[in-house]
């Protein structure tokens, strides 16, 4: 009886190949890991149950988008929290050389989804990049870091008679960089 035996050795073969892949992402998130730590220090790099939930989305929640968006969103395999542009180049070096995706999360307003990990991959938090300066009547120029918060903007030009517009649902949270990347800001 040929056929008889022939079922098993598909289910197996399936768990070895589940485990092998399983136990690859784990030493590809390590590696990964240790390489930005060497960029950013251990207390700004975040791998697996230390990422905040809020990171698997932006605005783009299910309950407004396409039936394919998970409920539980999509975790990032490693949140980082750069606060220079050197470390910003370093990660990118490491995402590079590791050939990992990158995703920029500024605010997580944006409504299209662009913020969300949906490859897995390296997360850029750019809160911590939030300075604004020089701010010019004369010229009406500003400077600032892409975490810069659209708020901070709005209040110390308020102060200096000049108007930045934005909606102003989104203006608490949204940044600089989110905005210029969407173009919200018109
Ligand atoms: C008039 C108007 C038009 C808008 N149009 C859109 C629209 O077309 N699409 C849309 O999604 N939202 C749109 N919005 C919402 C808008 O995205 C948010 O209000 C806000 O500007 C996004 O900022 P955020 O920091 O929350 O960005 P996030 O939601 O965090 O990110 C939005 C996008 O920007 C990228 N990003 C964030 N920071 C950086 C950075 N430093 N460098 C490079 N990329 C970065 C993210 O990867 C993502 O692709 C609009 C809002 C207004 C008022």
């Amino acid at each position: 009886m040929p056929f008889a035996a022939a079922p098993q050795p598909i289910e197996t073969t399936f768990t070895v190949a589940r485990e092998v892949k399983v136990s690859g992402m784990f030493q590809m998130v390590n590696r990964v890991e240790k390489a930005l730590r060497d960029v950013l220090g251990k207390d700004q790099v975040f791998a697996r149950d230390t990422i905040p939930a809020r990171y698997r989305f932006d605005a783009l929640r299910p309950y407004r988008a396409y039936p394919g968006l998970r409920r539980r969103g999509y975790a990032p395999k490693i949140l980082v929290r750069p606060v220079t542009p050197q470390e910003v180049a370093g990660v990118l070096r490491v995402a590079r050389r590791l050939r990992i995706p990158v995703v920029t999360y500024g605010g997580g307003t944006g409504l299209m989804g662009a913020a969300i990990a949906v490859d897995g991959g390296i997360m850029v938090d750019t809160s911590r990049m939030n300075r604004i300066e020089n701010v010019s009547t004369e010229d009406m120029m500003f400077n600032a870091e892409p975490g810069a918060v659209l708020e901070d903007a709005f209040l110390q030009l308020d102060r200096q008679q000049l108007l930045f517009a934005h909606d102003p649902w989104t203006r608490p949270i949204a940044t600089i960089g989110g905005a210029i990347s969407t173009n919200s800001l018109g």
